[in-house]
């Protein structure tokens, strides 16, 4: 059912004063919005207390997905999983929708209140690069079969990786990217962007390079992005060509085209190989160690 115009009319006043909020000043050191106007979100930016209350008095719920499929399982979901706990979206309602091949092994985590675990049993594919990609087709079926009904947002997460600091509604938005921790000062020349022509992938240039161990949106947005990019992958299968890297490849095209209305900085997913760095003002999400040689299957 449509909601009436004075809650619209409600919405729609305070989304604006949620960015009315931001302070894109605050930070000279950094850029904090795009040409097209969205904010880049770093810490300095934002009172963490306006977006807890706003998204509360909005209603939003969270839904984070995260597939643990074959040995990524017993190396990364405890972690994952507990860390969240303590950092993400804490104070709305949180659903973790985990996608394994042995729902059985899940570990038994507490939860905090109104926060659920949801597991959902995938098939492992024999290829890391398909159980990577693959990714994209089951959050769109389980969008269109589950969380459309129950949620306003969707985040997508890798499991390799730790929480750290508030990760919190501050993230929120309709269209939300990740820069990546590599290259968020790297020239365009130096991205690497999918650049085989061949593929549906294939772009000469772009706004920034996104790293697909995060995104997010509303379930339409997410929905939108995630059954583009499943059709892009299926038509290189078809063409016999995989794009340099994979769904990440997919999803820096996606984004090319539809530009994310929201930005999250390398602060919410960094990783101290690259060091410590003045920009980078608090540690949210950090990767974990990468053991591929031990972890993957083929
Ligand atoms: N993944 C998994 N099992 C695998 C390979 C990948 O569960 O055998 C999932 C897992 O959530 C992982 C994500 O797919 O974090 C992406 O793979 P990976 O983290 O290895 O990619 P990278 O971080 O190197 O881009
Ligand atoms: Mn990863």
């Amino acid at each position: 059912m449509d909601k009436c115009p004075l809650e619209s009319a409600k919405m729609l006043i305070l989304d604006n004063l949620a960015d009315v909020t931001l302070d894109l000043q605050s930070r000279h050191d950094v850029q904090t919005c795009t040409s097209w106007r969205a904010p880049i979100i770093w810490e300095g930016m934002f009172n963490p207390h306006h977006y807890d209350q706003m998204h509360k008095m909005k209603g939003s719920s969270v839904v984070l997905t995260v597939f643990a499929v074959g040995r990524y399982l017993e190396a990364y979901l405890e972690a994952f999983l507990m860390s969240s706990e303590h950092y993400f979206m804490l104070g709305l309602p949180v659903s973790y929708y985990v996608f394994t091949d042995r729902p059985e092994n899940v570990p038994n985590i507490e939860l905090g209140p109104r926060r659920l675990l949801k597991v959902i049993e995938v098939e492992k594919y024999s290829r890391w690069q398909d159980i990577s990609m693959m990714r994209m087709k089951i959050i769109s079926d389980t969008i269109e079969s589950d969380i459309r009904h129950h949620y306003t947002h969707v985040f997508c997460f890798d499991v390799d990786q730790v929480f750290t600091g508030r990760f919190g509604p501050e993230a929120l938005g309709d269209s939300v990217a990740l820069l990546h921790a590599g290259y968020y000062r790297s020239p365009k020349e130096l991205r690497t962007y999918d650049r085989n022509p061949k593929s549906k992938a294939y772009m000469e240039t772009g706004d920034f390079y996104y790293h697909a161990a995060v995104f997010g949106g509303t379930w339409e947005n997410v929905k939108s992005l995630t059954d583009s990019c499943y059709k892009d992958i299926m038509e290189d299968k078809l063409n016999n060509v995989e794009a340099l890297w994979h769904d990440e490849s997919h999803l820096n095209k996606y984004f090319w085209l539809h530009k994310p209305s929201r930005i999250l900085s390398p602060e919410y997913c960094w990783t101290t190989n690259l060091g410590y760095r003045r920009d980078i003002q608090v540690f949210r999400l950090m990767w974990a160690s990468k053991y591929y040689d031990t972890l993957r299957t083929s």
